[in-house]
């Protein structure tokens, strides 16, 4: 959850290529017949020297000194090795387990032993002084800032309409900027700034600095938000020119003038000494509300009302953002985690698919051919990308049925398969890798938004524009190393 199991060796400072690794393993890596065996504390002194490694001969010491250790290594420990060095160790994976076991040896609760790790990001701090002072002495662990906490994540809603359900009524939506997030912390007056990535990237945004000393009130703080590049007329920039600033490390300051940012806070998880992760999002939007001018916080609104929320949700867009966030009331803030107290509801795009196959409907739908199989062109081959029974009133249920037979080409018990002619207009949420179909993407929310009988067969997209929608979601999410 919180940083690495040997949080100072992170790939940088390792700084081993994948080459390298790969050679040991090909190698001889794990085919030692009289392995010595490795301890924690042997693995921890010999990346301490591949670290410490510079210079000219570094490149040759540092392979030995992996190649020592990963000959040494059976292939669990080789596993866990090849992900220290390649900094995909988090404690994340076992952090659950790790917690219990340190509560049970210090016969401390689980939740102190959960809050002095989110103090420190430290487990192995954490760990000894469960075993020195127990319970007393992890309560007096104090936050140690400048350890960024995983951001929380959200998942995707169909609408509106959708999140208030799965929260019970009243919630509130912020505007999803389309930016990069931030986490800020401030401790003793020194303010530093990391990215989603827990990287920090203080030196590129020494205006963000310089607002949040500004303008942000309290002392020791917390606080995420999400900055936006914006234009001449204050609207957003497209993702490129921000992700400019992130990668400046020279001349920052005319980027600072070429590339103005906007900031938009939207969270407070720690304010002088008291840790606010498990403080209900209400409660934490309060706190934030008091520390910050009402300009740097993002545009909210609470309500149960869907025709609000989609009142809200078009005004985000005509702005130039993303969509909206919607945010439980109650919710803690789960570092890392992805649940449903986080939705985001985007603007659906849409696709132009021709109908491949439609399955016969159940129930209500009994005698219409109601589940239709989306395709787009692969050179002039019709792949599906997915399904749907969504979007049609039942006169158009009709009116599919009847053209769909008409196009039929063979049936098995319940599918129609059809000549790949009629055109319909997709809106949905979402495009995610899918093993399941051969063209190897699937929408998400798909609904039909209109039959498209003006357009012949062979106007509907291509998997090529699918592949780049694909890609192009990209900008927001993870991949996106800031
Ligand atoms: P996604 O990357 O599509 O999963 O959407 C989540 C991301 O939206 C977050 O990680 C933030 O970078 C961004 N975001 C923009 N505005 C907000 C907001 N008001 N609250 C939370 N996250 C936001």
């Amino acid at each position: 959850m919180v940083g690495t199991v040997f949080p100072e060796f992170d790939p940088r400072s390792l700084d081993v290529g994948w080459s390298t690794v790969r050679n040991v393993l090909n190698h001889g890596g794990q085919t030692t017949l009289f392995r010595k065996k490795l301890t924690i504390k042997k693995v921890y002194e010999t990346l301490s020297r591949v670290a410490a490694a510079l210079g000219p001969g570094s490149r040759k010491l540092k392979e030995q000194l992996i190649e020592g250790l990963l000959t040494s290594a059976d292939s669990d420990e080789t596993d866990i090795l090849v992900r220290i060095i390649f900094g995909e160790m988090r404690i994340g994976a076992s952090e659950g387990v790790m917690l219990e076991a340190i509560a049970e040896a210090g016969d401390a609760p689980l939740g102190v032993v959960r809050r002095a790790l989110m103090m420190t990001g430290d487990l192995g701090k954490v760990a000894e002084v469960a075993l020195s002072q127990g319970e007393e002495g992890l309560t007096k662990i104090r936050a140690s800032l400048f350890v960024p906490l995983k951001p929380m994540l959200a998942n995707m809603a169909e609408d509106a309409a959708e999140a208030i359900e799965v929260h019970s009524g009243e919630t509130a939506f912020e505007h999803k900027y389309d930016g990069a997030r931030i986490q800020i912390h401030r401790r003793d007056g020194e303010t530093r700034i990391f990215s989603r990535r827990l990287s920090d990237v203080t030196d590129s945004v020494p205006e963000v600095v310089e607002l949040v000393e500004q303008s942000v009130g309290g002392g020791d703080v917390i606080i995420e938000g999400e900055v936006v590049a914006v234009g001449a007329n204050d609207r957003p920039l497209p993702f490129q020119d921000l992700m400019r600033r992130f990668t400046r490390v020279k001349n920052v300051d005319e980027m600072v003038e070429l590339v103005p940012l906007r900031l938009h806070l939207f969270d407070v998880l720690y304010l002088d000494g008291e840790l606010l992760i498990d403080e209900p999002y209400r409660r934490r939007w309060e706190i934030l509300e008091s520390i910050a001018p009402g300009e740097l916080l993002a545009k909210r609104i609470v309500t149960s009302s869907p025709e609000e929320a989609e009142r809200f949700l078009k005004e985000a867009l005509t702005m130039g953002h993303e969509g909206l966030m919607v945010k439980r009331l109650d919710s803690p803030y789960t570092p890392g985690s992805r649940g449903k107290a986080w939705f985001k509801i985007k603007e659906a795009e849409t696709l132009d698919v021709v109908v491949a196959a439609a399955d016969w409907g159940s129930g209500r739908r009994r005698s219409w051919l109601s589940n239709y199989h989306l395709a787009v062109w692969d050179e002039d081959k019709p792949m599906v990308i997915g399904k749907t029974f969504k979007g049609l009133t039942d006169e158009q249920f009709r009116w599919m049925t009847e053209r769909l037979q008409s196009l039929k080409v063979s049936e098995s018990s319940y599918t129609v398969h059809v000549r790949p002619m009629l055109v319909v207009e997709v809106a949905f949420n979402e495009i995610q890798r899918s093993p399941h179909y051969e063209s190897g993407y699937a929408l998400r929310f798909a609904r039909v938004k209109r039959i498209r009988e003006d357009k012949g067969a062979m106007e509907a997209d291509t998997l090529q524009g699918v592949e780049e929608l694909y890609e192009k979601q990209f900008r927001y999410k993870d991949r996106v190393d800031l």
